[in-house]
């Protein structure tokens, strides 16, 4: 009669190597579990440094300086074995005791792995503006989404198809949001980034005249503070309104929708229109889904056990965290990244507290 030792405890599998993925693998190699982080990407560090966010909001802190040391911890760490464009194609199993297949994208090649618990955190995609064709998107170049504006902010180089700096700029909100349409929920982040991304654009372009059209302005806690802001100290100008068309006239965009607050049309004429697309879960949500057998909702993203415990996945020794449950910002990411490590390390302790012959 004994108890196991750290030994005999097989690693946990992380899936997702986006800001919860990545704190989960830390949080755990730290308290000495040894860690293997799957990421179906050829780089780490998710949404963030994908599409190269250039700050944080609500502080606009560059985006390195929070995921730099995280990645840098993961990557070095040797608790974590890291495999990149890899994704999971099945286990069997429970806690404590997995065996997980992972396939390589790149050679097609499967290894058989022991997993002692498994988090999911494979995060959202952008919702496609291509989907809602009344916004022009991936005809007309000088329509981009909030994402694409994220590289171009962060190359310091924000410009018009034909190479002018755009003079006037319209944001349109909800996009692929809180439509019945496409997207029914809000992505809760969208509203602070546009108005981060506006001030970025007033630094930059100091003479640009900056539209936000919008539905709500959906900025909570703190991020509140972005909206005064904006208004206080840069001069964005904001327009409570839908949009139903936008036109190509010459190297110009005709918005055309109607002013919500005086309840009247509005035609104006733009140099360059952000979308404010929204957050979906994606494929990457659905391969895990059906790779794991976990249940989705109604609008495909990860379904916990209890809506307000999103770290149950409902399947024993599976836990979630992170923008695969619900649309979330960074900090909260990292949250759940963490509150899921917890969750597997409590349950890795009492497995290795109880007594094996
Ligand atoms: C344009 C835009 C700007 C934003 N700016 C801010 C901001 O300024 N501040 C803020 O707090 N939040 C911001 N956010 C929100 C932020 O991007 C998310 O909160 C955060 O990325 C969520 O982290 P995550 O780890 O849950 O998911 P993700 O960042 O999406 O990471 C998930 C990872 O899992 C990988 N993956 C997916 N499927 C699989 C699979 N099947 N197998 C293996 N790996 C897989 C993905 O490749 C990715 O690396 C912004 C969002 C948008 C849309």
């Amino acid at each position: 009669m004994r108890r196991r030792d750290m030994s005999e405890i097989h690693p946990v599998l992380v899936i997702g190597g986006g800001p919860a993925g990545l704190k989960a693998s830390a949080d755990l190699a730290e308290l000495g579990y040894d860690v293997v982080l799957v990421e179906k990407l050829g780089q780490l560090g998710g949404a963030p440094i994908r599409w190269g966010y250039k700050t944080l909001a609500p502080e606009l802190r560059p985006t390195e300086e929070v995921m730099g040391p995280l990645i840098e911890y993961v990557e070095g760490n040797g608790n974590v074995r890291v495999m990149k464009n890899s994704v999971v194609e099945g286990a069997t199993g429970g806690l404590g005791d997995f065996t997980v297949t992972v396939r390589n994208l790149m050679n097609g090649a499967t290894e058989s792995l022991k997993a002692s618990a498994i988090i999911v955190a494979t995060g959202f995609e952008h919702f496609d503006a291509k989907v809602d064709p009344r916004y022009g998107y991936g005809r007309n170049p000088d329509v981009i989404g909030i994402h694409e504006l994220e590289g171009m902010l962060k190359e310091g180089r924000v410009v018009k198809r034909n190479g002018d700096p755009p003079k006037r700029i319209a944001f349109i909100f909800c996009v692929g949001s809180r439509d019945k349409s496409t997207n029914l929920w809000c992505c809760t982040v969208c509203c602070g980034v546009s108005i981060k991304q506006a001030i970025e654009l007033k630094h930059l372009l100091k003479d640009a005249d900056i539209y936000m059209i919008y539905m709500d302005i959906r900025t909570f806690g703190l991020w509140e503070k972005l909206y005064w802001k904006s208004m206080e100290e840069y001069g964005i100008n904001y327009i409570r309104g839908r949009v139903g068309e936008i036109y190509a006239i010459g190297d110009k965009l005709l918005v055309k929708g109607e002013d919500t607050l005086v309840r009247g049309p509005f035609e104006v004429l733009f140099d360059m229109v952000v979308l404010a697309v929204g957050m979906e879960p994606g494929s990457g949500t659905a391969q895990v889904a059906r790779a794991l057998n976990l249940k989705v909702n109604e609008f495909g993203f990860l379904e916990p056990r209890h809506p307000n415990i999103h770290h149950d996945s409902g399947r024993d020794g599976i836990y979630l965290a992170g923008a695969c449950v619900a649309p979330m910002s960074v900090e909260e990411a990292l949250a759940e990244g963490s509150a899921a490590a917890m969750q597997v390390a409590k349950a890795l302790r009492r497995l290795q507290r109880a007594v094996v012959k």
